[in-house]
């Protein structure tokens, strides 16, 4: 293989998110060379679908060549959302980066290993100042309909809204007028206004919101980092030495043609996985299974969470309300101790939802639910209807976030069926969360509205979450972990896991501000390349 590498780098980074534009910026000013290979497509504005029913521009399918940035993976225990493409989950986010609660930093297998929260802090503010977060200037409908909820449990002192990372305009709202970078001295690129469209999560169309290609990216490019979309690294291993000491031969592919055989290797003396946790814990399970790194830990793929998460539909019966309007999550309250509700929404016209919905029923198994159903759809054969015939169904519908901080643990591994998951530790995590339901019916009281689950819920009782996380954890050791505090993977040289897998306790929040601060502190960690020559 040595004389077949086309080019060779300092470090290469698989997959281009939250920890892999981190990494390029910061290690491609430290004067490495940096070489950023990511599967998905690079996406400008007018690219993005106007709405989610244009599957072809957002569902990321390749087998049914559908090629856009919204991923849905199902497995037996959760059903898993993401981003593919220049710039990972950022395309695709609702914006919204809270900092976690103090309990993060204290549980799961990274506890006791350092004061994370005093260490984190100072990445904390950088990723805040990075990612330009500001508090939305308006609210609207959702968000008035989530303060009524807050009001009713007496806890309107606490209702906000949250930190997001879009640009509102110099005017502080409904701004459209294009200006000169706002955040960087004028070296970034230049922004307009977010108009308050809802459409965040289909992609934004009006260059406000500030995805990972406005800022951390556009920047690592500029110092020379290099960027290589639609490939799909397939293969990691070290060149001579077992622990990777002479670097790394990396193999990637086409990640959007099938037929061509376009295989290529390239060489490195660094690694930095960022590819998410599907991306990150596949390659590592596979490439473990395959003996090309034998010495990954016996935990790749343990200690994988979710944020305990609940995603109820509620679609009001008014006439005169609009969800739809306002950025994707416009404002946030903490029910109780150990939760977190947000008020979600698509921007118009996008009611894909609806087709892949149910009317929300619980139930510990999946006989009870369809009874449930079949009663629902006896008894009140309207509401059900009314979910796939409603007009402006985005206009009706606001999604309520739910998530806490109780944990339980899944593991992924690989077979002959692919990566699959199975219990590791608590009880197998469940949509059925009272407190969300009740959380709803509140909601729906209040806007005149029914509730409605994805209907992978009802059918196969696994819940369903777009904050997916661990699998390859911090631990002491290679008994109880996969990386080092420093995010090494133990057992070879110059090797960095860097995205969500790396998260180590469940952060009961949206956590992709808690990933870009670890990987922050990872790459303030690592020499610049003149002191290591
Ligand atoms: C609809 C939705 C809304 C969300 N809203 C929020 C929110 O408001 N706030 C929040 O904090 N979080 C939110 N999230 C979650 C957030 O997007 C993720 O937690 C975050 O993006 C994870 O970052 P990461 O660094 O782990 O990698 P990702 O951002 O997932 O990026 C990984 C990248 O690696 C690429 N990749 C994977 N494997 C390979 C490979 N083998 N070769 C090359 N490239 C590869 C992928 O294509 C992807 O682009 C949301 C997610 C979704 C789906
Ligand atoms: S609300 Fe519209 S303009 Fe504002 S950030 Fe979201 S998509 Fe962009």
């Amino acid at each position: 293989m040595s004389k077949d590498y086309s080019e060779e780098y300092d470090y290469i980074i698989i997959g281009s998110g939250f920890g892999g534009s981190v990494s390029a910026l910061r290690l491609s000013e430290k004067g490495y060379k940096v070489l950023v290979i990511e599967k998905g497509k690079w996406w400008k504005g007018s690219d993005f679908p106007k709405t989610n029913w244009n599957l072809k521009r957002w569902l990321w399918l390749p087998a049914l060549k559908l090629h856009g940035f919204f991923r849905i993976t199902l497995f037996r225990h959760v059903g898993a959302l993401s981003g593919v493409g220049v710039g990972g989950g950022s395309l695709v986010y609702a914006n919204t980066l809270p900092r976690p609660a103090a309990q993060f930093f204290k549980s799961g297998s990274w506890a006791g290993l350092a004061d994370w929260e005093k260490e984190l802090e100072p990445h904390y503010k950088e990723a805040e100042r990075m990612l330009g977060t500001a508090k939305s200037p308006r609210f609207f409908d959702a968000d008035f309909a989530l303060l009524d909820v807050a009001k009713s449990l007496g806890k309107e002192d606490e209702f906000e809204a949250p930190n997001v990372s879009v640009f509102f305009g110099k005017g502080g709202g409904e701004d459209e007028k294009e200006v000169p970078d706002p955040y960087f001295g004028g070296e970034g690129p230049s922004r307009t206004g977010c108009v308050f469209c809802g459409q965040c999560m289909t992609g934004c169309p009006n260059n406000a919101k500030n995805s990972l290609d406005k800022n951390y990216l556009y920047l690592a490019q500029k110092r020379g980092a290099k960027i290589l979309a639609e490939k799909k690294v397939i293969l990691v291993k070290p060149v001579a030495a077992t622990d990777g000491a002479d670097g790394y031969y990396l193999s990637y592919k086409s990640s959007t043609s099938f037929f061509k055989n376009n295989k290529k290797t390239v060489k490195a003396k660094g690694v930095v996985f960022s590819g998410g946790v599907f991306g990150t814990v596949r390659l590592l399970l596979d490439m473990k299974k395959k003996k090309y790194l034998p010495n990954l830990p016996e935990a790749v793929g343990d200690h994988v969470r979710t944020n305990n998460e609940s995603l109820i539909f509620v679609v009001s019966r008014k006439k005169d309300v609009d969800f739809s309007k306002g950025i994707a999550i416009g404002s946030i309250f903490p029910p109780n101790e150990d939760g977190h509700l947000e008020a979600v929404r698509y921007g118009e016209g996008s009611g894909f939802w609806r087709i892949s919905s149910l009317p929300l029923v619980f139930g510990s198994n999946v006989i009870i639910r369809l009874w449930k159903l079949l009663v629902k759809l006896i008894t009140h054969p309207v509401d059900w209807l009314r979910l796939y015939f409603t007009k402006n169904y985005s206009r009706k519908t606001m999604i309520l976030l739910f998530m806490q901080h109780l944990d339980s643990t899944l593991r992924f591994k690989t077979g002959f069926f692919g990566m699959t998951s199975s219990v590791s530790t608590g009880k197998k995590p469940t949509p059925f969360i009272p407190l969300a339901k009740e959380l709803a019916e509140k909601t729906s009281n209040m806007v005149n509205g029914n509730q409605y689950s994805f209907l992978t819920e009802a059918l196969t009782g696994a819940p369903s979450t777009a904050h997916i996380l661990g699998g390859a954890v911090i631990g002491s050791s290679p008994e109880n972990g996969v990386i080092d505090t420093d995010q090494k993977v133990f057992g070879y040289k110059n090797m960095f896991i860097c995205d969500g897998s790396a998260i180590s306790a469940n952060p009961g929040v949206n956590p992709s501000l808690s990933i870009t601060a670890m990987t922050e502190r990872v790459m303030s960690k690592i020499p610049a390349k003149e002191q290591t020559d």
